[in-house]
């Protein structure tokens, strides 16, 4: 248990996509309390999956 971890980060420049490196425009956020950070791109193209998962994005700047 991490707790604490409920306020993130904006997402700035330096973050980056986890499937192309390209700059992350989404946070999603699983319930497990992980994090991943998608391109609009890969956020579109797994946004399904991520909704069957319960997962929470975030959209950053
Ligand atoms: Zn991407």
């Amino acid at each position: 248990m991490q707790p604490g971890t409920l306020t993130r980060p904006e997402l700035t420049a330096a973050d980056r996509c986890d499937r192309c490196g390209a700059a992350a425009k989404v946070r999603a956020v699983l319930p497990s309390g992980g994090e991943l950070l998608f391109c609009g791109h890969h956020a579109r193209a797994h946004a399904a999956k991520l909704r069957e998962l319960d997962v929470e994005l975030q959209s950053g700047a």
